[in-house]
């Protein structure tokens, strides 16, 4: 996992991994970015008659009345032109995938194959949305009537605005409260619900030179706060008093949760009797489905001299010099199938349409982004039949402790078991 620090102009703010993500879809001047600056009572999008002013995703962190921390995302027109447009067309369908909610923005006259390809992908995708009439200040009442009949077909919630006048802005605000009510299911805890209260659980953070300076990543701020809202203790320690801190407790820890990339000297230092799991494995529990990251993991022992591989690192961190989705998983990938890899690293929020290249996918933890949107790159994946993993499960097993790294989640490791056999029947002997 790579470090994103919790500095101090963040610190009161809630992480934009843990808000519930909005976006606005429709064609060029429908009138979406009025309609987020009418939202949130604030300038944030560039407004202008000129179609297509919006032409890359558009992100506003924001407290939205009655449902919490959320980012509003504004999108490009998709009816662009060119090929530009039609890449931007593209970027726009990517965003919609892992939307919490999408506010699909028509213009009031009337629903053209644009909107009904957004609310068919929307219902396809099973993603919440709400369908938006914009601009009911131009037409006459009487004229919105096909309109109004053919959106509410759809089976979405519709609801008619003036983004220009804020007509109807408040029952747009209910709308999206209702629907995220009704729709959005939580994140997991990262781990929280793995602890008991009284119970004493051990953290491994490293502090070398990808450790931001004076401060803890995400994962072990959020670790840490989730222990202490189950209302047990936590003992923080460098990998290298593990042992140390273990045999001074008079309580045997319930578990030890590690950095990925120091597992194995961590499982050495601890009784058998204790489970160790990392950060990496905890995010993968709690932002995606560890079962299908340990059965993707399965494919590590198949892999070949030149096969091509998709590393992916959700957030654009400035790379470290041993960065672990550049070089350390490289390296250590190269090292077990003995010859160089055909590696693709893919940075930040985007995720490639066709996967079907790629013999093998690593994700990273990606504590800057929702489950929803990691769910969608591992639904999008197993379309593909891609076989997908996540860092810290990856690592556990180059390592040679996946079976240890996973002692608290059985399943997981049933599921890696059950998809090496059946890998094994398919490529014969590794
Ligand atoms: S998003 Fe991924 S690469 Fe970025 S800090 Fe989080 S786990 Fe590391």
């Amino acid at each position: 996992m790579s470090t994103i620090p919790i500095n101090s102009s963040s610190r009161l703010e809630t992480p934009k991994g843990l808000r519930l993500y909005i976006g606005l879809f429709g064609r060029r001047n429908a009138g979406k970015s009025s309609l987020v600056n009418a939202l949130t009572g604030q300038q944030i999008s560039i407004v202008s008659d000129v179609a297509g002013t919006t032409t890359d995703p558009v992100e506003k962190a924001y407290e939205l009345a009655g449902v919490g921390p959320i980012v509003f995302i504004d999108t490009a027109g998709v009816d662009d032109v060119g090929d530009l447009g039609k890449l931007r067309t593209a970027r726009s369908y990517s965003v919609l995938a892992w939307m919490d909610l999408a506010l699909i923005v028509c213009d009031a006259a009337g629903l053209t194959n644009c909107e009904r390809s957004l609310i068919a992908r929307a219902a396809q995708d099973k993603i919440p949305a709400i369908i938006v009439l914009n601009k009911t200040d131009c037409y006459a009442n009487e004229c919105l009537t096909a309109t109004r009949t053919e959106a509410a077909a759809s089976g979405f919630p519709v609801i008619e605005v003036s983004a220009l006048s804020c007509e109807g802005i408040d029952s747009l605000r209910g709308a999206i409260k209702q629907v995220l009510a009704d729709k959005t299911q939580p994140d997991r805890p990262l781990l929280g619900d793995l602890v008991k209260p009284g119970d004493t659980i051990v953290l491994v953070t490293p502090i070398d030179t990808g450790a931001p300076k004076g401060r803890l990543i995400l994962p072990q701020v959020q670790a840490i706060r989730e222990i202490l809202d189950a209302d047990a203790r936590c003992l923080v320690v460098r990998e290298n008093r593990v042992a140390e801190a273990i045999a001074n407790e008079r309580t045997t820890p319930a578990f030890v949760v590690t950095d990925s990339q120091v597992v194995r000297s961590v499982i050495e230092q601890t009784p058998a009797s204790i489970p160790v799991t990392t950060f990496s494995i905890q995010m993968a529990y709690s932002k995606s489905d560890l079962t299908e990251m340990a059965r993707g993991a399965a494919m590590l022992d198949f892999l070949k001299p030149g096969d091509k591989v998709m590393i992916c690192e959700t957030c654009s961190h400035h790379p470290q010099p041993d960065d672990i989705g550049r070089k350390k998983l490289p390296r250590w990938l190269e090292k077990k199938i003995g010859g160089p890899l055909d590696i693709d690293v893919v940075v930040g929020k985007d995720f490639p349409s066709d996967l079907t290249p790629y013999k093998l996918i690593l994700q990273c933890g990606g504590c800057v982004v929702t489950r929803r949107h990691m769910l969608s790159r591992l639904q999008a994946a197993s379309a593909q039949g891609v076989p997908m993993t996540n860092y810290g499960v990856a690592i556990s097993h180059l390592q040679g402790v996946l079976a240890r790294a996973l002692e608290l989640h059985p399943q997981a490791k049933q599921a890696f078991d059950q998809a090496h056999a059946e890998l094994q029947k398919r490529f014969g002997s590794y």
